[in-house]
């Protein structure tokens, strides 16, 4: 369907103001020769403005890992997506699963910070999937499909032309657990076919659906080699730029 993959690596809350610029830098030398595969990188907050130094001017783009449902204001802590543009970063996850997870962030808050980060001209990367008792209870689909249709609640086509979904299961995120490329499948296809529905076939046919999960050098072709998987999110592995590089190397 010629989708560019995606490989986004989310550093969740590692690294610190000397070695975060290292591995951004080790990650543009060991990735630079690449060009079938587009690459960003998801530093903690405080860390963003070193990163983009690095790699000001290369292809890899930077993003945040949340960012604020409100606009700006008396928001102690929070962090806006508007702050995120002005800074020169290009994307943001929005409703990670540890993000769900430990600040119950419900499919109606990722909705409003889709919206947001959208509006601030931010590429959301939007974070869907099962835990594993939804799983064994045989509620996968309907878990994902809810998550989708109130997560992507009121976006126009144009909104939703600009949006990345990740599929990333629960069970497989940090445990080592990956789901099968035939688990994968399944639930990407599946989300591809919603979108169709929701928008329309050509926005469907676009829209880069990526997995996350465990995604390692040694799974990540498989994975990728599936239809409608189109790149990855990676947690543990991306904090090594040669694990990285290695997947970002299988995509493209
Ligand atoms: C993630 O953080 O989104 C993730 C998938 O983590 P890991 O690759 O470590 O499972």
């Amino acid at each position: 369907m010629g989708r560019k993959p995606l490989i986004a690596g989310n550093w969740k809350m590692n690294t610190d103001a000397v070695s975060a610029p290292n591995l951004a830098r080790e990650v543009l030398q060991k990735t630079s020769r690449l060009r079938n595969v587009d690459i960003a990188v998801f530093p903690p907050f405080p860390l963003i403005p070193s990163v983009l130094k690095v790699l000001d001017g290369s292809a890899i783009g930077v993003g945040a890992q949340d960012i604020s449902a409100e606009l700006q204001g008396a928001f102690t802590g929070e962090v806006s997506a508007g702050m995120m543009t002005s800074l020169g970063c290009s994307y943001t996850l929005v409703g990670h699963s540890e993000r769900r997870e430990y600040h119950l962030e419900s499919d109606e808050l990722v909705n409003r910070k889709t919206i947001r980060a959208l509006e601030a001209g931010l590429i959301p990367i939007v974070c869907v999937g099962e835990k594993l008792s939804e799983r064994d209870g045989g509620e996968t689909f309907a878990r994902v499909e809810r998550q989708i249709k109130v997560g992507l609640a009121g976006l126009s086509k144009e909104q939703m032309a600009r949006v990345v979904i990740a599929y990333e299961p629960v069970w497989a995120i940090g445990t080592g657990r990956t789901a099968t490329p035939q688990q994968a499948e399944e639930v990407h296809e599946f989300i591809r076919k919603l979108l169709a529905t929701l928008f329309d076939q050509q926005i469907a046919d676009a829209t880069r659906i990526l997995y996350g999960g465990s995604v390692k050098a040694s799974n990540a072709r498989e994975l990728m080699s599936q239809p409608d998987v189109d790149g990855a999110l990676v947690g543990g592995a991306s904090l090594s730029s040669d694990d990285f590089a290695a997947i970002a190397e299988s995509a493209g």
